[in-house]
């Protein structure tokens, strides 16, 4: 059914708006409104066909991957100065998409241009590496060679944050791209599409194709074409891409879901440990691949903490998201709204007690959004749902403990292992537990910050493979070993 008026987002292939072959478009719903508020293309195999070959073309005879790592660098310092100035053009799509609060898309957006310069720069150091061999007369060299087309998928929470995440170094590394954002938050994406346009950017190396994960996605991953892929999502979508790219020998690296805990020592400072626990569970909504959704506290300062995090959780102010005051804002779309109730109902069979929240929330501005309570449950324990899985949403699960074996012990208690944090004045201590902990990174006496030059990634369900860090680029490249023979060759054969 064709709506009147309202705005219809094509694909964005080879520099050009492009119609979906089938004429289908996807309402995308404004969480805060309950309405869509715009249209985008619902991707199919022909669409992501003619993305791929784009890029393929841009690949193969574009001047790419053979540019100078000079060349290569300054487009993306040119994509950087775009985004610098103008990255203010994408707040708006993004919380109409999405529902995220003004005040974290303008902190993310206004930072973007840093990460895509920092990649820049990591190409800029990218040599060739000698390698030790035990060869006489032998010059060994590890070279580093782009894959071709990348196929990057990307969830809708924090859409343009994890695309420059995969993008920045798969670029740096000189390959060409084909992106597919989440069908419930594709708009800011395809706006930075519309802003590369104005960097110097060759045509044909940012592609992106809309549309569903069931058809676009997969289509995307199970092309011929495609060399490497790059998915952040949930579990249930890695281990349909990682299945999809094993039957093409595709490598893959998955950032996928978390259930990640906070230990707080008693002898933590508290008011300090509040804000990182506050902000790892209710920022965003709870949103977050390294939401701190279990909280681990210790005997001695457990009445102390559960009260004080409950008065501040009562205080949070949801709001229209596009005002600046708003302190709570919707949950990305209703099918999660409706699991986030659910899964807090079944916590509340399960026996544990809600201490704060715990229903769904209509603010006056925004009667028909997609709101939920900040929630916190005490007296969780690790035969509840509530202990495993992962809600994405302002939920937070509280146990406590008595000695620190324990705290490891329960912190590891999952079967997921994205992010942990650490909260105690003997930093000597807090260190030998992060050894102990089954996570990809550890905060200690802090919580939640990305940076280009730290890896991110999984233990166990929570995925394989790292994003950003030292080795960034080179994860999207292959090793070549070269091999130069700087002594006559023996003969194999001698005449004896
Ligand atoms: P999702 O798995 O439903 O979708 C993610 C993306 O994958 C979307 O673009 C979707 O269309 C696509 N997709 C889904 N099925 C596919 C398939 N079979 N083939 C190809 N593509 C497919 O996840 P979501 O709901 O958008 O995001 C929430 C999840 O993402 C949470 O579990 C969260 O923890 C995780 N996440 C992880 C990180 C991280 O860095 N580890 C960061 C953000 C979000």
């Amino acid at each position: 059914m064709k709506k009147r008026g309202m705005k219809k987002r094509d694909h964005f292939i080879n520099g050009n708006w492009v119609q979906p072959g089938k004429d289908r478009y996807i309402d995308s719903i404004d969480p805060a409104q309950g309405v869509s508020w715009t249209r985008i293309a619902q991707g199919s195999d022909e669409d992501v066909d003619l993305a791929v070959s784009a890029a393929q073309r841009a690949f193969v005879d574009g001047p790419w991957p053979r540019m100078s790592r000079e060349q290569r660098a300054n487009c993306l310092i040119s994509l950087a100065d775009v985004l610098e100035h103008r990255w203010p053009e994408l707040v708006e799509s993004e919380i109409r998409d999405n529902g995220k609060r003004i005040t974290e898309v303008n902190a993310q957006f206004a930072g973007l241009h840093t990460w895509y310069r920092y990649f820049a720069e990591q190409l800029l150091k990218l040599e060739p590496e000698p390698l030790d061999n035990q060869i006489p007369g032998i010059r060994n060299t590890a070279h580093f060679i782009p894959y071709g087309v990348v196929g990057v998928i990307t969830p809708w929470n924090s859409p343009l944050m994890i695309l420059v995440w995969k993008i920045a170094p798969a670029l740096a590394a000189g390959n060409t791209v084909v992106i597919k954002p989440s069908e419930h938050a594709s708009s800011s994406t395809l706006e930075f599409a519309r802003l590369s346009q104005d960097s110097t950017l060759p045509q044909g190396v940012l592609n992106v194709i809309t549309g569903y994960g069931h058809e676009a996605g997969e289509s995307l991953v199970r092309h011929p074409l495609i060399r490497k892929v790059t998915f952040t999502g949930s579990e249930n979508g890695g281990r349909k891409v990682a299945t999809a790219a094993a039957s093409g020998v595709i490598p893959t690296t998955l950032e996928l879901g978390g259930k990640s805990p906070q230990i707080v020592f008693g002898d933590a400072d508290i008011d300090n440990a509040l804000n990182g626990i506050i902000s790892g569970i209710f920022l965003s909504n709870g949103q977050t691949c390294v939401a701190g959704s279990r909280l681990i506290v210790e005997d001695s300062v457990y009445p102390q903490v559960v009260s004080k995090i409950v008065e501040r959780a009562n205080r949070l102010k949801a709001g229209d998201p596009l005002k600046l005051e708003t302190e709570i804002a919707p949950l990305a779309n209703q099918a999660h709204l409706q699991k986030v109730l659910e899964m807090i109902d079944e916590a509340k069979v399960q026996g544990a007690t809600c201490v704060c929240g715990g229903q769904q929330q209509y603010p006056e501005e925004c009667p028909n959004g997609f709101y939920v309570q900040p929630t916190v449950f005490t007296g969780v324990t690790t035969d509840m749902n509530l202990w495993h899985e992962e809600v994405f949403g302002p939920v937070l699960a509280i146990t406590r403990f008595s000695h620190e074996e324990e705290a490891v012990r329960l912190a590891n208690d999952s079967n997921y292992g994205l992010a942990a944090g650490i909260w105690s004045n003997d930093v000597d201590r807090a260190e030998r537990l992060a050894e102990q902990i089954h996570a990809g990174t550890v905060y200690i006496n802090h919580y939640r910050s990305v940076d280009p030059g730290s890896p991110i990634g999984g233990f166990k369900l929570s995925g394989y493979g790292r994003e950003l860090g030292p080795n960034a680029v080179k994860d999207f490249m292959q090793v070549k070993s070269v091999w130069v023979g700087c002594a006559p060759c023996t003969d194999p054969f001698p005449v004896v």
